[in-house]
C-alpha cells in the first residue's frame, strides 16, 4: 500500500461513473429486477414489486404534466417517511422537475421562506406528521387556499404556487388529491413520458435539499442525478448490496441519509426498501428487521442506541442483519462494538458526509479490519478527493488535525439563488469547505473529530467534544453524551457534558469525575455534568449541541443572578 506522504487522497476506481439520471437508474433495475420485491412500507400495507413501482411512478409522472408542471419546475414535498415519498422522487426525476425535501420539522415561518426561496410551483404534502398538522399549517399561511382553484392558485404569502397535492383520502379546498393526480392523465400525458425522459441530462438539476443549519437561513443545497445516482450507487458498492439484499430505512426520505443513501443506494441494486414506520420508532425497526428478514440497516448512532438499549432488545430475531450503514453524526466506537455484537450486522460501515457533497466521501468497507471500521470512517469513496487544511489553506500532513475539504463528482451544483454562500462554501478550485475537523492516517482512513465551530478552546488549548464523548461512553451507566463547551470568564470557555444515563442507572456528577481522573488529562474533564432524559435533536436524530449551549448559559445565567 502506498502510505500517504500529505493529507491529501482520491478514490481511484477501475469501475466508471456512471452517465445515468435518475430516472435512467431505475429503468435498468426494472429491465434487470422487475418482478423482484422493490419496496414494503409496514405502516401503509404496501408490498411491490419493481413492475409495481414503475407503474406508480408513470401513473404519478403523468399526472404532474396533465396539471402543467414542466421540467425544471420546483417541487416541493412535505411528508413524513410513505409510499407516496418515494413515488414522488423517481416520478419528478422522470420528467426533470426539480424536488425539494421539506423537512418534516418546519413550521409555517419555514415552509414559507423555503417554498418561496425556490420560487415552488406545487406542493406534496401530507394531512399531518407526530405533532405537526401540515394542512392547518399551510390554511394559516395560505387561508385564501380556501378559494383557491386547484391547480391555478394564486396565494397572497406564496405567489409562486399554482398546485398543492394532498395525500390521504379526505378532501381539502383547494387542494387535489394525490389519488386523483394518479388517474388525472390521458394517453397524451403518457405518450410523452420517454420523450420527455429521453431529453434529460444527468448534470441538470434535480434535487434541493435544505440543509439543517444550525445557525442563519436554511440554504438549498442543489443536486444534479449525477452527484446523487453515483453517491448512491457507489455506497452500495461499499456495502456489496444487490439484489437479494433487504434495506430497512427508518431514517428520513427527506434528507440525503433517506433518499441516496437508502432509497438510491437499493435502486441502483435491485434491493428492497423496507420502510418500518413514518417517523424513528426502535419497537417498529426491530419488528420490521425480524418480520421481513432485513439483511442492512441504516441508522443515526441515537437510532442505533435506541434500538440496542429497548427493553425487548433481547427477544427480536436479527439474525438475518449483515451491514448497514451508521451515519450523520460522530459514531461511538462502544455503539460500534454492540451493533457489531449484538445485532449480528458483522458487516456494518461508517459513512461520513454532508448533503452539500450527495452525501458520502469516506465510507469503511466490509472487508476492514474491524478496528478500523469502528474506530473510523473508512477510506475515501471512488472518485472523490479530500484533503485536510490547515488555518491559512495549508494541506497538512497525516496525523495532524485540520479542516476537511471534498472535491469531485459529488460536490453540489451550489446554494440555490445564493451564489455568494455558496462561494463561500466552495472555493474557486472546486474544494467544499465541509467546517468539519479531521486526521487522515497514513493509510488513508480519517476520523471526523468534530465541527470546527465545536472545538473547544479553554485557556488557550483546543480540546475536542468527540474525544471526550469516546471515553465517557465506556462508562457503564452512561447510554448517550454529548461534549460541548461554554463559555467562562477564567479560561475563555468551559467543558459541559450532557449525559442520558443506562436506563435503571443513577450516576452522581462525582461518578462521571472519577471515572475521568487518571484516566484522560484534567482540563478534559468536563467543569459541568448534567444528567438529562434525552437531548434536544433535529429530526434527523443529530444532537443540536447549541441548544444545549443555550440551556446552561441560560441556566448558569441565572444562578448566578440568583446568587448576586
Ligand atoms: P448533513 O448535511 O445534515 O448530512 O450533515 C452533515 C454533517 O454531519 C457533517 O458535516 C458532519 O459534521 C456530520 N457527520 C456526518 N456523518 C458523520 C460521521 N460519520 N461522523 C462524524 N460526523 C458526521
Amino acid at each position: 500500500m502506498n502510505r500517504l506522504t500529505e493529507a491529501y487522497t482520491r478514490g481511484e476506481s477501475a469501475e466508471p461513473l456512471l452517465r445515468l439520471t435518475v430516472h435512467g437508474l431505475l429503468a435498468r433495475t426494472v429491465e434487470r429486477h422487475g418482478a423482484r420485491e422493490a419496496l414494503v412500507v409496514r405502516h401503509q400495507g404496501i408490498r411491490w414489486s419493481y413492475y409495481d413501482l414503475a407503474r406508480a411512478v408513470d401513473d404519478l409522472a403523468a399526472g404532474l404534466l396533465a396539471l402543467g408542471l414542466q421540467k425544471g419546475d420546483r417541487i416541493g414535498i412535505w411528508s413524513p417517511n410513505r409510499a407516496e415519498w418515494v413515488v414522488a422522487q423517481f416520478a419528478t426525476a422522470r420528467i426533470g422537475l426539480i424536488l425539494v425535501n421539506i423537512n418534516p420539522a418546519y413550521r409555517i415561518a419555514e415552509l414559507e421562506f423555503a417554498l418561496n426561496k425556490v420560487q415552488a410551483k406545487a406542493l406534496i404534502v401530507a394531512p399531518r406528521f407526530k405533532t405537526s398538522d401540515y394542512l392547518g399549517m399551510l390554511l394559516e399561511l395560505a387561508p385564501d387556499l380556501a378559494e383557491g382553484d386547484p391547480g391555478a392558485l394564486h396565494l397572497k404569502r406564496l405567489p409562486h404556487l399554482r398546485c398543492i397535492v394532498r395525500l390521504g383520502e379526505e378532501k381539502t379546498p383547494g387542494m387535489v388529491n394525490y389519488d386523483a393526480v394518479l388517474r388525472l392523465a390521458g394517453p397524451a400525458q403518457r405518450a410523452r413520458l420517454d420523450q420527455i425522459a429521453a431529453g434529460l441530462d444527468p448534470d441538470e438539476a434535480i434535487n434541493i435539499q435544505f440543509t439543517s443549519g444550525t445557525t442563519g437561513l436554511p440554504k438549498g443545497a442543489t443536486l444534479t442525478h449525477y452527484n446523487i445516482v453515483n453517491n448512491g450507487y457507489f455506497t452500495a458498492r461499499c456495502m456489496k448490496l444487490s439484489e437479494r439484499d433487504r434495506l430497512c430505512i427508518p431514517v428520513p426520505l427527506y434528507h440525503c441519509f433517506g433518499m441516496v443513501l437508502s432509497n438510491l443506494a437499493c435502486v441502483s441494486h435491485g434491493a428492497c426498501m423496507v420502510f418500518p414506520g413514518e417517523g424513528f420508532d426502535a419497537k417498529d425497526v426491530l419488528e420490521a428487521v425480524q418480520a421481513e428478514r432485513c439483511t442492512a440497516l441504516h441508522g443515526v448512532p441515537t437510532m442505533f442506541i435506541a434500538e440496542l438499549d429497548h427493553p425487548d432488545f433481547g427477544s427480536y430475531d436479527l439474525s438475518s442483519l449483515r451491514t448497514g450503514i451508521m451515519a450523520g453524526a460522530p459514531c461511538p466506537i462502544e455503539v460500534m462494538k454492540r451493533v457489531v455484537r449484538d445485532m449480528g450486522m458483522r458487516e456494518v460501515t461508517i459513512a461520513y458526509g454532508m448533503t452539500e457533497t450527495s452525501p458520502v466521501s469516506f465510507q469503511s468497507g466490509v472487508d476492514d479490519p474491524l478496528e478500523r471500521r469502528v474506530a473510523t470512517v473508512g477510506r475515501i469513496h471512488p472518485h472523490v478527493e479530500v484533503k485536510i487544511v490547515g488555518e491559512r489553506g495549508e494541506t497538512l500532513r497525516p496525523g495532524e488535525k485540520g479542516e476537511l475539504c471534498t472535491r469531485g463528482y459529488s460536490v453540489m451544483r451550489g446554494y440555490w439563488d445564493e451564489p455568494g454562500k455558496t462561494a463561500e462554501a466552495v472555493d474557486a478550485a472546486g474544494w467544499m469547505h465541509t467546517g468539519d475537523l479531521a486526521v487522515l492516517d497514513e493509510e488513508g482512513y480519517c476520523n471526523i473529530v468534530g465541527r470546527v465551530k465545536d472545538m473547544v478552546i479553554r485557556g488557550g488549548e483546543n480540546l475536542f467534544p468527540r474525544e471526550i464523548e469516546e471515553y465517557l461512553f465506556r462508562h457503564p451507566n452512561v447510554q448517550d453524551v454529548q461534549v460541548f463547551g461554554i463559555p467562562d470568564a477564567k479560561y475563555g470557555e468551559e467543558l459541559c457534558a450532557w449525559i442520558v444515563p443506562k436506563p435503571g442507572s443513577q450516576p452522581t456528577e462525582e461518578d462521571i469525575r472519577g471515572f475521568c481522573r487518571g484516566q484522560i488529562a484534567h482540563q478534559k474533564i468536563p467543569r459541568y455534568i448534567r444528567f438529562v432524559d434525552a437531548f434536544p435533536v433535529t429530526v434527523t436524530g443529530k444532537a443540536q449541541k447549541f441548544m444545549m449551549r443555550k440551556a446552561m448559559v441560560e441556566e448558569l445565567g441565572l444562578r448566578e443572578a440568583a446568587t448576586a
